[in-house]
């Protein structure tokens, strides 16, 4: 397939956090359901080579793709959205660009000229956008720009924006992101910092094609034809982005606002006729019609922030749809669970998620959490830290172990349930012993697991260093805890599942990073199921 790529920038202004991320993913939803294929790539301007060191509270999830990269959580909502995979090229920083530029530096490869900002950096930055485009593979490379424009660390990349509109003319549009308030005590819309952020980005030689305005009341067509005439673009190209009721609107409110015909046709893109959004209308309107409604704890120690656990929260979403139900989500604090307030903490809820995570912070809590589980029968499901907790707990209150722990926390444990592989202790001092990224997993055709997936061969996500103890593997089996997944290749447990309880799921890997509007993801779904059977039991 060699298509040739149409580029799309979209920018944002006057303020942070308006949704460029979700703006992106659903013009690419809207572009895909004319039959266009899209990828969607996020360049940030920070200085992090990746988000992979990134405090949660700081920047919220790091999301993992299949190659094992590490990446801001827009991907996350592309992937959610798109169904389509995203990669390490999809997203790139600042830190990654000059990492790139002063490595060639240092070998030479810029024959003693003097390496600048322009046109070094901003070379290095289109190479990175056009990689995506020259694989021949996409009719649109959709390029969020992180921050804000008018911020110093944005400016080489909008510099990059207005070069190549330049050199691409018709095959390059801007879309830019702004916000229009509403001053109540004037009783009116305000247009002018949309007026003043294009005008920062006319002063870098970037006139946006399209200019969405996210707002809280509708735009009436006074207000759409004043923006129109002092940013210099047509009527039609004036998107309100109204507040909406779930992020899964905005491909709908933007298919009304005519966003998609509106890149077709700065793009001289011949528009395709039909534009099927059937799934996406289904899945709306099982989310909204819900016939139950459930309530879930999901147990982790970064509960302050809302985005640390952006992904399992959709996948929640995604796997409420599925089963026409209403996940309530309770956040609880890892902190604050002990084995006094366990009950006071959990009862009344319908399923216990135990999260990811690392360091010893709380992990006291989701141990109680998991022996809560455990002993009332509440559907479980453990992710990654949250599975190693489940087999912590497993060994000191079946197996009587109370010693038992993981290397992480206490290397000096003589029952380490949980430890890094061999192989792993000897490369530690140099760094890099993380499980990134997608590995097989064969399950065992009587597991719960697989009545879920029905497939015995899958692939999932992961992130993490340490591992179940292979020692233990026998004790485990020989005592109801069934080693219901492993990794072929290495011979790792991925999965374990408590055989006399309804529905308890310890998952090394992260499925949460695989499941999307178009294929929620089997655990979920499982575990969802499972709850609402036990709410109806209840
Ligand atoms: N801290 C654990 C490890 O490194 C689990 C990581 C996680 O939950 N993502 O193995």
């Amino acid at each position: 397939m060699n298509k040739k790529a149409k580029y799309i920038f979209v920018t944002g202004g006057v303020s942070s956090s308006l949704g460029k991320g979700i703006i992106s993913a659903s013009l690419a939803k809207l572009l895909q359901g004319r039959g266009f294929s899209v990828t969607i790539q996020k360049l940030d301007p920070y200085i992090n080579v990746d988000p992979g060191t990134l405090n949660p509270y700081e920047h919220g999830e790091c999301y993992v793709t299949e190659d094992g990269a590490e990446t801001d959580l827009d991907l996350g909502h592309y992937e959610r959205f798109s169904s389509t995979p995203t990669s390490q090229a999809n997203n790139v920083t600042t830190g990654r660009i000059y990492q790139t530029v002063i490595n060639k530096e240092r070998k030479g490869e810029y024959l003693g000229t003097t390496v600048q900002v322009i046109p070094h950096i901003t070379d290095e930055i289109k190479h990175s956008v056009k990689i995506l485009g020259e694989t021949g593979d996409y009719d649109f490379v959709i390029t969020e720009i992180g921050g804000t424009v008018g911020d110093i660390e944005s400016f080489p990349f909008v510099e990059t924006v207005r070069q190549m509109k330049w050199e691409l003319g018709h095959d390059c549009a801007v879309v830019h992101l702004t916000l229009v308030p509403y001053l109540k005590a004037a009783g009116e819309l305000k247009t002018k910092p949309t007026q003043h952020s294009v005008k920062t980005m006319l002063e870098q030689g970037v006139q946006p094609d399209i200019i969405v305005c996210r707002t809280e009341r509708p735009l009436n067509v006074g207000i759409k034809t004043k923006i129109a005439q002092f940013c210099n673009v047509t009527p039609d190209s004036v998107i309100e982005s109204i507040d909406a009721e779930t992020i899964y609107d905005v491909p709908i409110l933007m298919r009304e606002e005519k966003l998609d015909i509106a890149v077709l046709e700065k793009t001289r893109t011949k528009i395709p006729k039909k534009l099927d959004l059937t799934n996406w209308e289904q899945f709306l309107k099982r989310l909204k019609n819900p016939k139950h409604e459930i309530d879930i704890a999901l147990v982790g120690k970064y509960v302050e922030l809302k985005d640390a656990y952006k992904s399992i929260n959709e996948s929640f979403v995604h796997g409420g749809s599925a089963n026409e139900c209403k996940v309530n989500i309770r956040l609880i604090h890892s902190e604050q669970i002990t084995a006094s307030t366990a009950k006071k903490l959990l009862k009344n809820v319908d399923g216990i998620l135990v999260a990811p995570g690392f360091g010893g912070r709380g992990i006291e809590g989701k141990i109680e959490a998991v022996r809560y589980a455990r002993e009332n029968s509440i559907p479980f499901l453990g992710i990654c830290l949250g599975m190693q907790c489940a087999a912590i707990e497993f060994s000191r209150n079946v197996l009587g172990h109370p010693e038992a722990h993981t290397t992480e926390i206490n290397s000096k444990t003589t029952f380490p349930v949980i430890d890094l592989m061999e192989e792993q202790k000897e490369i530690k001092d140099m760094g890099g012993t993380m499980r990134l990224g997608s590995y097989e997993c064969i399950l065992d055709k009587n597991s719960k697991s697989f009545e879920v997936y029905q497939k015995d061969l899958i692939s999932e996500r992961h992130r993490h260093r340490f591992e179940f103890n292979n020692k233990y593997r026998e004790l485990f089996e020989a005592s109801g805890m069934r080693l219901a997944g492993i990794n072929p290749k290495e011979d790792l447990v991925e999965i374990i599942e408590l055989v006399d309880h309804p529905w308890f799921v310890g998952v090394q890997f992260h499925p949460e990073y695989k499941s999307t509007v178009r294929y929620p993801h089997p655990l979920f779904v499982g575990f969802i199921k499972a709850a609402i059977d036990y709410k109806d039991k209840n």
